[in-house]
């Protein structure tokens, strides 16, 4: 499922013109090739840029934005005007483009060297070129990412690669499957949503499958491939029960699972403790088994939060904190030191865990089967997002809010459930507030890679509404933004 994301190409495109004459077209491309080498070497860019082309004529771009479109591993475009670039002339081409747009403002040379004449600052005018092509981009109203900087600098690098992350994720979007196994929580709101609507703006394909097809799956696997995965259990967890056997029935659980989306091409699941009709237990250790694996999951039948999991997961590869499903479950509200407590009935993704997860046995109080076996943790400290998705009737609505993750405030001894304790921003009582306001979910994907800003840039790739709520959010002002919002989008 996972795929290299050196896989993913960013084709890395020039602007010029013929005027300039050959000697100057070859010094342009030799620059874009040699800033391209280093970009490939720098640790925070994630996919291949490939050095395309110097574009100088309408015709040239427009086949070249043809080619991108086509070229499944084209993820993003990037360009750059090293010198003057008429910008008519890219008007064709982009208004055929598909991929994801990145405008680098840079220059080859960091300082203007003291003998400059206007040989020189005729090849090194982007200041004035990436003027006209901020124009046309404008002008179409073309969603971009822009980066301004020199470009040997990290934090250039880093913002290129952080966008090229957002492309990423759009591309795992358009190409994204999800399986649910039966319908939503019955009565809840949030989690229902219109798929065709889904499909039209994000690609996904949400489709279900029968619960009794998993259960026939389950009764295909093997004691010989579950004793396997117990092994693999006894490796990566501690186990603290001795109740082999409810485990065993996890480990059917997550073979037959994981058949299922093979066989389906899907990356992403949902199931719900309301129909597990033949099953004996709810997957606890099963469905956090997979979502280690980096497939997306949403509880109580939650397809959108399960897609967005998967999707962050991929964008973040590589990256060293984590991204699970999370659920915002209960408040210390000490004043002054108010904490969110976020768990789930089971499926907290091990990627978010401090220490090494122990598989607990216990009994879960709805849905009416057998205990489950589940992964029991603490979640790590350090910054994280909530990101939650939800459909506004006529558009979708990305909702993320920057939190502070810290080691739980006391032992939690009788919580039979992995957990993570967190700060929210400005506070608790003002994020939550806004996170009510903006109508954000109980459910949401919940990242220490993915930023804010990665996601914004998603966001406005899909062509979906997005809110940040942050350290300086005000109820006032959030209130206004998302008036305005609203009328800004029933006039599109
Ligand atoms: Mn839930």
């Amino acid at each position: 499922m996972k795929k290299n994301l050196k896989e993913n190409q960013f084709w890395f495109v020039a602007g010029s013109q013929n005027m300039y004459g050959p000697e100057v077209l070859v010094a342009v491309s030799e620059h874009a090739a040699e800033m391209v080498e280093v970009l490939n070497k720098a640790p925070s860019i994630p996919g291949e840029v490939i050095y395309k082309a110097t574009a100088k004529t309408n015709e040239e771009i427009k086949d070249l934005i043809k080619e991108a479109n086509y070229e499944d591993r084209c993820t993003g475009v990037i360009v750059w005007m090293h010198t003057f670039s008429p910008s008519k002339m890219w008007i064709n081409g982009l208004a055929l483009l598909q991929k994801p747009y990145l405008h680098l403002h840079t220059q080859y040379n960091r300082n203007i060297p003291g003998g400059i004449d206007m040989d020189f600052m005729n090849l090194n005018q982007a200041a004035h070129g990436d003027r006209e092509h901020g124009f046309i981009t404008a002008r179409l109203r073309l969603p971009r990412k822009i980066v301004v900087g020199y470009w040997q600098d990290d934090a250039v690098q880093e913002k290129i690669g952080s966008w090229m992350r957002s492309a990423i994720g759009a591309s795992v979007s358009r190409n994204l499957k999800v399986v649910r196994f039966g319908d939503n929580m019955r009565h809840v709101a949030v989690t229902e949503g219109d798929k065709v609507e889904a499909q039209i703006k994000l690609g996904w394909q949400v489709n279900t499958q029968a619960v009794g097809a998993l259960v026939s799956e389950m009764d295909a696997v093997t004691d010989t491939e579950i004793d396997a995965l117990m092994d693999e259990y006894r490796e990566n967890y501690s186990f603290a029960t001795d109740d082999t056997s409810a485990v065993r029935i996890q480990a059917r659980e997550e073979i037959a699972i994981r058949r299922v989306l093979e066989r389906e091409g899907a990356s992403a699941f949902t199931n719900t403790f309301e129909d597990l009709t033949g099953m004996k237990q709810l997957p606890g250790l099963a469905s956090q088994r997979l979502l280690e694996q980096g497939y997306g999951y949403g509880g109580e039948g939650d397809w959108k939060v399960s897609a967005m999991t998967h999707i962050i997961k991929e964008m973040t590869q590589g990256m060293p904190g984590g991204t699970g499903f999370m659920e915002d479950y209960t408040y210390d509200l000490e004043p002054g030191n108010e904490m969110s407590l976020g768990a789930h009935m089971l499926e907290v993704c091990p990627t978010l865990a401090a220490d090494k997860p122990r598989i607990e046995v216990h009994p879960l109080g709805i849905g009416g089967k057998e205990p489950p076996a589940r992964l029991v943790f603490e979640g790590k400290a350090g910054k994280a997002i909530l990101a939650s998705i939800i459909d506004m009737g006529g558009r979708l609505r990305l909702i993320v809010h920057d939190v502070e993750a810290v080691k739980p405030i006391f032992e939690m001894p009788d919580l039979p459930v992995a957990r993570v304790m967190w700060k929210a921003t400005p506070d608790l009582l003002t994020g939550s507030h806004a996170w009510i306001l903006c109508g954000g979910a109980h459910h949401a994907v919940f990242s220490y890679d993915a930023t804010a800003e990665m996601l914004e840039d998603w966001a406005e790739i899909m062509d979906v509404e997005f809110v940040h709520i942050h350290k300086d959010t005000t109820i006032e002002g959030l209130k206004q933004q998302l008036f305005l919002s609203d009328i800004a989008w029933k006039l599109r």
